[in-house]
């Protein structure tokens, strides 16, 4: 039987672009060293690629028939009778399985991953890349924000109706937009390296109440100082102090592993052995969570099942707060599959949809999840192994966008805020709409990339343009659902970043001037000399 090698290999060892077609623009290289010496070799090579080939989509299947499953068995028990909390606990067992995996992966992946990946960059490059995220991040943020704000304004969907039809649940919590940006800034700088792998800082606000004797001068008396009339009143104070977030202070490992990591690049021979050691680690956690995922299917499946059996109603869905979750899910289904596609065609000249393709397993990891942090792991292997980007791109713009670029959150915030405004009957001005628009911004910023993150920063939005915090609770039944939307265009917002960023900073990346991006289904293989490739197919 002929063998026939693959037209174009990538070896993400030396960076390099072997190809043999003749078509392409890349110039012909060695494809295997040993090629005429083992021919057999290359045969059971073909077999194992087919086979991985296989085994990449047969995931991406079964991730995908798990959400099917998920909701079917979350219906199923809900139409068959009420679990009790202590049953969806259990029935959420295997979903909390997986997220405790994923998150176990995230500290070890992004700091080894970012210390090997800058390692390699000069500052200058670093701090181009750096802006270039900066103003992919900001630029996304506002469109999607401007967006919600067209689809609230013209679809109206709070309008027309009494804010008594709207059932409410649970209990809104205080936030301050000031203390929420400067607790940004400090977790940038963790104080405690250690205390930053499960906890980051947060401003809490302590609610104090103090009852005073107040006098009410009487209105009638003109003269006599003695007609005043006395009254008890109550104000309330919120005073800072320190709290916990309960969850790993992702940034300020970033902004550490970024320093060290150009550090160790500039100690030349020296800092080799603790390059190799990051190096080695990233690889070694890499091939765990190739283990992992596998059970990610089971995690999803009862993640999901648990959400719908747990959740309070569905008959809301019929009501204003239908129309609301409908206009959120539309302008993210605008945002993520027609504006964000549309930058990255723009700028790369590529086809967006074979790059969405590639992350389709992150995209349903996140809808499982709802937690972009902890997608993390599957979105650094989706952009690496499946659409070719940089490691040392991706190790640095996906888990800095997990903490602070939420484009469905800012959409989602801004569309909510408007959304409370109409049902409470207010009219906003054009300064409330861009008060709106700036602290959904700074809202989706601060929010964790963790569930319902949002809808806790959202108060910051409210608070801002005078509007009741309590009435968070109109919008909270139909959260938990729209959050698994908006955390897939999270994901999707960073992964396209990623792309943006690599594809302007290739020509920066030393020794990798090659463009490896060409819209192929990349997937990884053994190449007979041993070394790890990505190949196209
Ligand atoms: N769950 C979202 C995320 O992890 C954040 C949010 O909007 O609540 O990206």
């Amino acid at each position: 039987m002929d063998y026939k090698p693959p037209k174009t290999v990538v070896d993400p060892e030396s960076k390099l672009l072997y190809s043999n077609d003749p078509s392409s623009k890349y110039e012909t290289k060695v494809l295997y060293e040993n090629e005429s010496t083992h021919p057999t070799g290359h045969r059971t090579n073909m077999l194992q690629m087919c086979f991985k080939g296989f085994r990449q989509n047969l995931i991406l299947v079964l991730l995908l028939l798990s959400v099917v499953f998920g909701c079917a068995i979350g219906f199923g028990i809900r139409a068959s009778g009420n679990l009790t909390k202590r049953e969806i606990m259990y029935l959420q067992f295997p979903g909390e399985m997986l997220m405790r995996m994923l998150k176990m992966l995230i500290i070890p992946l992004v700091v080894a991953s970012l210390i090997g990946g800058i390692a390699g960059l000069d500052a200058k490059t670093c701090g181009k890349m750096g802006l270039r995220t900066m103003a992919y991040f900001g630029t996304t943020t506002m469109l999607a924000v401007i967006l919600g704000i067209i689809m609230a304004v013209t679809i109206r969907p709070g309008a027309n109706g009494d804010q008594s039809e709207i059932p409410r649940y649970g209990q809104a919590q205080n936030l301050n937009s000031v203390d929420t940006f400067l607790d940004l800034i400090r977790n940038m700088f963790p104080d405690n390296l250690i205390v930053a792998c499960y906890t980051g800082y947060k401003t809490d606000l302590d609610e104090t109440k103090t009852v005073e004797n107040v006098t009410v001068p009487n209105e009638n008396s003109t003269t006599d100082a003695t007609n005043n009339t006395y009254e008890l009143r109550e104000t309330v104070t919120y005073e800072p102090s320190k709290g916990e977030t309960g969850q790993s202070n992702i940034l300020g490992l970033v902004v550490f592993s970024v320093c060290f990591g150009i550090v160790i690049g500039r100690m030349g021979e020296k800092g080799k052995p603790l390059l190799n050691f990051c190096n080695c680690v990233t690889e070694c956690t890499m091939k765990l969570f190739v283990v992992f995922i596998w059970y990610s299917p089971i995690g999803i499946t009862f993640l999901i099942a648990g959400k719908i059996v747990g959740m309070e109603t569905f008959e809301v869905l019929m009501t204003r707060v239908g129309l609301y979750f409908l206009t959120v899910l539309f302008g993210l289904a605008i945002h993520g599959a027609v504006i964000l596609p549309l930058l990255y065609f723009i700028i790369t000249r590529r086809n967006p949809y074979t790059f969405l393709r590639g992350i389709l397993e992150a995209m349903a990891t996140a809808f499982g999840t709802s937690s972009s942090s902890a997608t993390m792991p599957v979105t650094l292997r989706c952009l690496e192994m499946k659409n070719g980007i940089d490691q040392r791109v991706s190790s640095f713009v996906v888990p800095v966008g997990a903490t602070i670029n939420m484009d469905g959150t800012a959409l989602y915030e801004a569309v909510a805020a408007l959304f409370i405004g109409q049902v409470n009957d207010m009219d906003m001005s054009f300064g409330q709409i861009i008060t709106i628009s700036i602290t959904a911004t700074a809202a989706s910023i601060g929010a964790a990339g963790v569930p319902q993150a949002g809808l806790v920063t959202m108060v910051i939005v409210l608070a801002a343009v005078g509007l009741p915090i309590d009435d968070v609770t109109l919008i909270l039944v139909v959260d938990w659902f729209l959050d698994r939307f908006r955390t897939m265009t999270n994901v999707v917002g960073d992964s396209i970043g990623a792309g943006i960023v690599y594809h302007l900073s290739k020509n920066e990346l030393s020794g990798d001037n090659e463009d490896k991006t060409e819209n192929l289904n990349l997937v990884r293989v053994d190449i007979p000399n041993g070394k790890d490739a990505i190949t196209a197919v």
